[in-house]
């Protein structure tokens, strides 16, 4: 199997590849969002972490970070998050 055509492992493909779907036959994700915190506003309480369903999310010197290869960009932290730090950023 020539290389570009999905052999890339989990969603990770060339942004140029015309085919879109894997060899398995799933589609290909058109985009990807990954959560962004707002350092400035953040105020470190925890709830994101607490409520994010993929445990990306982690508290250090009191602000949340995000795991960007664990988000899914599901969004329940920004409507959990009480200073509306959080945002969702395309990636691609
Ligand atoms: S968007 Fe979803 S997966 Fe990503 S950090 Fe927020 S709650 Fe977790
Ligand atoms: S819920 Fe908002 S204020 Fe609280 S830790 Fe998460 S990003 Fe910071």
């Amino acid at each position: 199997m020539p290389r570009g055509h999905g052999f890339g492992r989990g969603f990770r493909r060339c942004r140029y590849m015309s085919w879109p779907y894997t060899p398995w036959g799933w589609r290909y994700p058109l985009f990807r969002r990954v959560a962004k915190v707002d350092r400035e506003k953040c105020i470190g309480c925890g709830k994101c972490a607490e409520r994010c369903p993929f445990n990306a999310i982690s508290i250090e010197d009191k602000k949340a970070k995000v795991n960007p290869y664990f988000c899914k960009g599901c969004g329940v932290c920004t409507l959990v998050c009480p200073k509306g730090a959080i945002t969702l950023e395309y990636v691609y």
